[in-house]
């Protein structure tokens, strides 16, 4: 196998960064990897030679000329003049880029497209800018874990059953086109060519990713994933999420799938005419499938290993399922069976930050190593302040110091992410909490630990994501004996009395005594383990917690209501914790409630 086209050798000797090295079509596994290892290899070199590149080709954007940065392309210079920055700050630029303004703003190319990143973590979603060399680092990522994932599972020329579903394309005021940005991977024909020789084909025609209908689309990526169901080597959906909410829907829709696949005619729940046509187009009389279909999944208790019955030559699982995806795996597992589950990448809108490299590795344990070449990468150093350490390492309220580079962090130690992007984020905190697992040459391999921001807090408590998570996970051993599971949960600070109090929302899969609800209320209450949580509920200066239960199908409401406000289930995270501020989310969680329970557990 021979190579499209050399690395570009940069004076320094090294591989010019932000540029697709080679063609993937028919670029192999190995010369993948050999690239990442040469890369890896000089990462502090190759993070040097990637700032001069960027600040070179943004010498112009007034976002660096106001900072009196007058070209210059070292590390320090660098770091004297432009100041980290949150979204915020930069918010008022990206809005003249959307507005249309002609001079370089952020970035010496115009800028032709813009993301909008999910906005379930924060609330609100947020505009970004995306351009080509963000495209092309996408596809070096993916590709790195492509050829690492394929050493190990290799996929031979099948198919793909992916959940994936674009969203809408708006254009902004300036004429630029602004959609999700797993939206703009999936329309740009680049991507399409890139992935190409790193991903297998899909089952469901682009009318079914693109439809105006996201339970329609998600119907037909079922039905199409059946149709072609010997060729399917692998199954994906950019967040564990997604994939449990797609094989939830086969359970209530499977008996309608198999009369679609015996007569050969499509539901008529399916209105859109585009994903009608195209799915008609590949739709015959197949009685044989569809018995087949019907017994394996009568064959079944209670849905255990249905991917793999289904889906018998699918080599694994493959989505994002660490972080706040992490309560999916439960479920996620149980819908595999054997099949390995194997955690996609992480980035973010913003920027990729790293790959996957050893698929075999369970979620709970993977770690992402950054490509030195895609970004130039700083991390804050974050310590736990003396006396206020807990067993929940997520609670603790962290000291800062001075960034450091990519380089230069230690095993072991915990770091908030700080990017600068080739489209014009500069020195931007990206506000996730990331331990250093480990290094890959001179490359660090990171364990995503959280979002920074804290979810519960009224005084002086303070839990983040990972607290919450872990709380839910202690709370829900009581219901390992009911034959019961969380479908998925949120949380609330409740002001409006005095103390104010947590409550967290739980939708469960079936109905259980109030004898253990009281139960869980107490072990949430005694599950948060932060010190000023817990001294503050032994002065009860913070109320007891309340459990609330919902009706089956709150959260999917929630996802509803998302998808309305231009959001994509591809890139969908349940929001775990709803401010007062996203009225609309909470509406629908309380006229949900079905019961509730007040946490005893310090006491009345
Ligand atoms: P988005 O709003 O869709 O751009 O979401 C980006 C955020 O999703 C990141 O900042 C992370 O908090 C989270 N995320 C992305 N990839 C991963 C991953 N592999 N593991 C955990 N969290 C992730």
């Amino acid at each position: 196998m021979s190579l499209s086209s050399s690395p570009i050798i940069g004076s320094a000797g090294v591989v010019e960064p932000g540029f697709c090295q080679y063609e993937m079509t028919i670029c192999s596994c190995e010369e993948i990897i050999n690239e990442f290892e040469m890369l890896t290899r000089d990462a502090g070199r190759v993070q040097q030679e990637t700032l001069k590149k960027i600040l070179e080709a943004n010498a112009d954007a007034e976002y660096l000329t106001r900072f009196g940065l007058d070209g210059r392309t070292d590390a320090e210079s660098y770091k004297s003049c432009i100041p980290l920055c949150v979204h915020s700050d930069v918010e008022p630029f990206i809005q003249r880029v959307a507005d249309g303004d002609s001079v370089p703003v952020l970035t010496g190319q115009p800028i032709t497209s813009l993301s909008l990143s999910s906005g379930t973590t924060q609330g609100k979603p947020k505009f970004l800018p995306f351009n080509d060399e963000l495209l092309e680092n996408t596809l070096q990522v993916f590709r790195t874990s492509y050829a690492f994932r394929n050493r190990e599972y290799p996929i031979g020329k099948g198919k793909a059953l992916q959940f994936v579903y674009g969203s809408k394309q708006v254009s902004t005021e300036g004429g630029i086109l602004a959609t999700t940005a797993t939206t703009n991977l999936y329309r740009s024909p680049r991507y399409k060519e890139g992935m190409k020789g790193i991903q297998s084909q899909g089952c469901s025609p682009d009318e079914v990713i693109f439809g105006p209908d996201f339970h329609q689309s998600l119907y037909c990526h079922l039905l199409c994933g059946l149709i072609y169901s010997d060729e399917v080597h692998s199954v994906f959906s950019t967040f564990a999420h997604s994939l449990v909410h797609a094989f939830q829907t086969l359970e209530e829709v499977w008996e309608d799938l198999c009369a679609d696949i015996r007569d050969g005619v499509l539901s008529e729940k399916i209105t859109a005419p585009s994903i009608r046509e195209a799915v008609s187009n590949i739709l015959t009389p197949n009685p044989e499938l569809a018995d087949s279909i019907y017994k394996k999944c009568m064959g079944l208790s209670n849905w255990y290993g249905v991917i793999p019955a289904l889906w018998p030559n699918a080599k694994y699982v493959y989505g994002i399922m660490t972080g706040s995806m992490e309560p999916y795996l439960k479920k996620l597992r149980h819908y595999a069976g054997q099949l390995p589950l194997v955690s996609a990448d992480y980035g973010a809108s913003e920027g990729w930050v790293g790959s996957n490299i050893d698929p075999t590795l369970p979620p709970e344990q993977v770690t992402y190593a950054i490509l030195p070449h895609t970004g130039y990468f700083e991390f804050i150093p974050l310590e736990k302040p003396t006396g206020e350490e807990t067993e929940s390492s997520a609670s603790i309220h962290y000291i800062e110091s001075e960034p450091v580079g990519l380089t230069e962090v230690e095993v072991g130690k915990i770091y908030e992410v700080v990017l600068t992007t080739f489209a014009g984020l500069y020195r931007y905190r990206l506000g996730d909490i990331v331990k250093i697992a480990d290094f890959h040459n001179s490359t660090p391999k990171l364990e995503f630990i959280c979002r920074r921001s804290l979810v519960l807090s009224i005084n002086i408590d303070k839990n983040t994501e990972k607290d919450l998570q872990i709380a839910v996970e202690e709370a829900a051993k009581l219901l390992e004996g009911e034959k019961l599971e969380i479908v998925d949960f949120t949380s609330y600070v409740e002001k409006s009395t005095d103390p104010s109090r947590y409550v967290v929302f739980w939708e469960l899969s079936s109905e259980t005594s109030d004898e253990v609800l009281s139960g869980c209320a107490n072990a949430l209450d005694l599950a948060f383990l932060d010190a000023g949580y817990m001294g503050s509920r032994k002065i009860k200066t913070i109320g007891p917690l309340e459990l609330r239960i919902l009706r089956k199908g709150t959260f999917r409401e929630i996802l509803v209501h998302f998808l309305s406000l231009g959001g994509a289930v591809s890139q969908f995270k349940t929001p775990r914790c709803v401010s007062p501020a996203n009225s609309k989310v909470l509406q629908i969680l309380n006229k949900n409630v079905t019961q509730s329970y007040f946490s005893t557990a310090y006491g009345l």
